[in-house]
């Protein structure tokens, strides 16, 4: 590789680097700021990957970002950054520098500039750790050692080609560990919905976890209770559309930490024994490796393919009476009403996905149905998705899979003993 101007090997290939990001920084740069490349997008590249989008770090205020850019919007109430827009539907992030403002409480006791809106009595409540409020402007510095992990801290300087590291990020790159910055039991008390992110950098990346960091993810677990449900629910559906559901759901699960995330599945683990787990994971398995694949599964999809074996473990209730509305087991009808009701999943999601489980009943054989009208459901074809991947998850059914696809019926199944799980 080529040097770079200060001598080290080139880090960073100029050419992997977006047109558009650096249209950003050029401009942020011609108005007096100070602009980088940051988080993500430098770590995907010193690792060699593509980056996903490219996020910029900037000392201009979400205000002055604004006046420069015609085709930019400010999103968020608490964490004010701007979105700029370019063709195809592209969006730079750019986000002012910040500092923690747990270590502000703890070093000088006065926070600089707030950026106005919500603040109050939470300032004040220095001695616990988790972080309410994290709208406090910075210095660069500042803003990488507010970041969670070091290989995440890291900025890059364009106009240069050097990678700026204030965290030691790119010796823990190099070395292929996930480490927190700073103390590992504080930054994962302060904020343990970052038990997820490791997890999932570690199953993503292929990197290995800091024995002291992952110390600090066992002790935070009991916290994770304490976060925003949205963002835990966000942070479990990322490991989910990432197709890395069954080795970072494997970690979660060795920290104790699915009672939190997903009640039903840790319940499922409990009271149906060590072949539960194996059913579990094999359909998880067969879930990521359709997402590897590249086709575009949504979210009511992903969440039935990875609660099917659950939902099966109730008993198919068959009523006369049509009134009575079918079901799946309970623990996953409350699971979906939960994440409506306190995680901001959407209703129509919840819904979808409550359908497609549904669904599987009336494709495995057990449920018959009018099957003229059940082809023709606009969710006919999201359950058979479902539906093939429990076949690849299971072995089992691939005579009736097969029936579907052909566009006849499925053999008939008897309810009883057709279920693997044996619940
Ligand atoms: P991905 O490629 O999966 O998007 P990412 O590193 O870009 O990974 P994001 O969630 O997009 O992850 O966050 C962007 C950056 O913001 C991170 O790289 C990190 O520096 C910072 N960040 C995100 N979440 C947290 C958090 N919970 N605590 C501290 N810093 C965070
Ligand atoms: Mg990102």
């Amino acid at each position: 590789p080529e040097p770079t101007p200060s001598g080290r090997r080139a880090e960073i290939d100029p050419d992997k680097l977006d047109p558009d990001a650096l249209k950003v920084i050029h401009r942020l740069h011609s108005h007096g700021h100070q602009a980088y490349l940051v988080g993500g997008c430098v770590r995907d590249l010193m690792l060699g990957r593509t980056p996903k989008d490219f996020d910029i770090a900037t000392s201009a205020h979400p205000g002055e970002v604004r006046a420069i850019f015609r085709n930019c919007r400010l999103i968020g109430r608490r964490f004010r950054l701007a979105h700029i827009y370019f063709k195809g539907g592209k969006i730079i992030e750019v986000s002012t520098f910040r500092a923690n403002p747990t270590e502000l409480d703890a070093s000088n006791g006065e926070a600089p500039a707030e950026n106005g809106e919500e603040e109050g009595s939470e300032a004040e409540e220095s001695q616990d750790l988790l972080i309410t409020h994290d709208n406090v402007f910075g210095t660069a510095e500042q803003d990488a050692r507010r970041r969670d992990f070091t290989m995440n801290g890291l900025f890059y300087e364009v106009a240069e080609g050097q990678v700026i590291d204030y965290v030691r990020g790119r010796r823990d790159i190099d070395e292929r560990y996930i480490r927190t910055i700073g103390d590992p039991e504080i930054r994962m008390r302060e904020d343990p919905v970052r038990i997820l992110r490791a997890v999932r950098f570690a199953a993503k990346l292929g990197l290995d976890i800091e024995s002291r960091t992952y110390a600090a993810m066992e002790g935070a677990v009991e916290d994770l209770p304490r976060c925003a449900p949205a963002r835990l629910l966000e942070e479990t559906f990322r490991l989910i559309r990432g197709g890395v559901a069954a080795p970072t759901l494997r970690l979660l699960a060795a920290l104790d930490a699915l009672k939190v995330l997903l009640p039903p599945v840790a319940a499922y683990f409990k009271e149906q024994g060590r072949r539960s787990q194996d059913t579990f994971y094999a359909y998880a398995e067969a879930l990521d490796r359709r997402v590897s694949s590249g086709e575009p599964l949504d979210d009511a999809i992903l969440l039935a393919a990875l609660l099917v074996p659950i939902a099966q473990t109730a008993p198919v209730v068959e009523s006369q009476d049509p009134s009575v509305r079918p079901s799946v087991a309970q623990a996953i009808e409350d699971l979906l009403a939960e994440f409506v009701q306190s995680a901001r999943l959407p209703r129509r999601i919840a819904e979808r996905c409550r359908l497609l489980l549904i669904a599987q009943r009336t494709l495995t054989g057990e449920r018959r149905r009018r099957t003229g009208a059940f082809r023709r459901h606009p969710l006919f074809n999201d359950a058979l998705i479902v539906f093939e991947i429990a076949v690849e998850a299971t072995g089992q059914y691939r005579e009736a899979l097969e029936a579907w696809k052909r566009g006849e019926l499925p053999p008939v199944k008897p309810a009883e003993g057709t279920s693997t799980e044996g619940g």
